[in-house]
């Protein structure tokens, strides 16, 4: 694609990198076909090379995007099935997060949208305070059905319509916290090496069983886990609704932490259950990239960031001991298979550990989470929530396995089928107790 930035603006680095990004893309199409939203509306612009153009504009003319544009980038998912799909080697999500971050900028949203926006980047990375909305919800959980429901096709679904897909989103009850920042989980025998596991923020106040089945397992195969003290939020959720400058001081702060625990006491991984959090670590070489204090720092956490299941495939597991019966559903995050690119390993690690695994049609298609999304679009959200449903029904699981927090909310919102996370079924299959 052709670009007419200026030298001027080509001093600047992430316009330099926007120009390389524009210019590998040749218009082909290709990347429509799978992308959820073109799949859904039918909409040029609604598809990546409609919104690379719109990206491509804004950046050129530099000037503060219309709310037509604003509408057509907020609908994309940041799925990057696209990037899957794409024979050029189109790298959107910089792309996209730079227009997220453009728009952030320079764009005034109606102020519903700003009080709701300012609320969810306060709320999700705080998990006390996320913990307490959780219990207000429970209890506004009655009220959802006197709310409207989105509206198809709407720029800016109305404000009662996103607290409606909140309270859906809400459990019944929290479970009890698990164990906090500067725990230390000693190997049972022989210690054969030792990890970080992030604590995520949403997930330790929805599923704390979660970490702990990773703790467990990993624990039961002579790792040793450590909840790095003062660990916080790794700053996707911020990332994702453009809010770079709360996003990269989450990263440096994570990356002191981490460093400091790696001088301290040796690390092997920095393990991620929750795969959007884990495409966000190891794109922070990248994220810090133009940051002299911290460039070096942040591309060696990238390097040490691995998902659980890379982690598990390189230790030797306990043979298993369950019956093998048992059909499940996996169901392949985004982030993990178009983000970080880990497609069968999953699979294949359940398989090994005698589950009977089925793929689901159309598992490249997002099933509508995506960070906020659910919250921010959910009439889309609902939508590609009830077909990836329908699709998983029809391999008819027993169970289903994903790797990804906001993904098994999601997909439990809408099915009586059990959702479970990878590793509580490795954990299981190797010891532990039954999810
Ligand atoms: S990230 Fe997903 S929703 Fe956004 S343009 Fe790409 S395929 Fe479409
Ligand atoms: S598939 Fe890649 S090269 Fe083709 S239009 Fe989409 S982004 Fe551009």
């Amino acid at each position: 694609m052709k670009t007419e930035f200026s030298l001027a603006q080509l001093a600047d680095p992430d316009i330099a990198e926007a120009d390389k990004i524009l210019r590998a893309c040749v218009h082909c199409g290709f990347c429509t076909a799978t992308c959820p939203t073109y799949v859904l509306l039918g909409d040029e612009l609604d598809s990546p090379r409609g919104r690379i153009y719109l990206i491509k504009e804004m950046l050129e003319k530099d000037r503060p995007p219309t709310a037509e544009v604003v509408k057509h980038i907020d609908r994309c998912l940041s799925c990057l099935a696209c990037m899957t799909t794409c024979p050029s080697g189109v790298n959107y999500m910089h792309l996209v997060d730079q227009g997220r971050a453009r728009i952030e900028r320079d764009y005034r949203r109606p102020l519903t949208e700003r009080l709701l926006r300012a609320a969810l980047a306060f709320l999700l990375p705080r998990p006390g305070l996320f913990r307490a909305s959780m219990i207000l919800a429970r209890f506004g959980r009655p009220l959802a059905a006197l709310l409207p429901t989105p509206k198809a096709g709407s720029a800016t679904p109305a404000l009662l319509s996103r607290i409606k897909a909140m309270l859906a989103l809400a459990p019944g009850r929290l479970p009890a916290p698990g164990p906090s920042g500067g725990s230390v989980f000693a190997a049972v025998g022989e210690r054969r090496g030792r990890v970080a596991l992030l604590q995520g923020c949403a997930q330790q106040v929805l599923a704390p069983r979660i970490n702990q089945a990773a703790i467990n397992l990993l624990t039961r195969h002579g790792i040793e886990v450590v909840l790095v003290r003062d660990e916080g939020c790794c700053g996707a959720l911020t990332h994702h609704l453009g809010r770079d400058d709360d996003a990269l001081a989450r990263a440096r702060a994570n990356i002191a932490v981490w460093l400091k625990e790696a001088s301290e006491g040796g690390l092997d991984a920095i393990l991620v259950t929750t795969s959007g959090c884990g495409t966000v670590i190891k794109d922070y070489g990248f994220m810090l990239r133009e940051d002299h204090d911290y460039a070096a720092a942040a591309a060696k956490i990238s390097a040490l960031a691995k998902d659980i299941t890379e982690y598990v495939a390189d230790i030797r597991l306990l043979p298993a001991q369950q019956s093998g019966e048992l059909v499940i559903a996996y169901h392949s995050a985004c982030s993990l298979q178009h983000g970080q690119k880990i497609t069968r390993l999953p699979k294949e690690l359940l398989s090994k550990n005698g589950f009977v695994v089925k793929d689901v049609p159309e598992s490249h298609l997002c099933c509508g989470s995506a960070g906020t999304y659910n919250i921010l679009q959910p009439d889309i959200a609902n939508k590609l929530r009830d077909r990836k449903v329908a699709n998983i029904a029809t391999v008819k699981p027993d169970m289903i396995a994903a790797g990804n927090i906001g993904c098994m909310v999601q997909i439990a919102s809408g099915t009586s089928v059990p959702v479970v996370h990878t590793i509580e079924l490795l954990d299981w299959a190797t010891g532990g107790p039954r999810p």
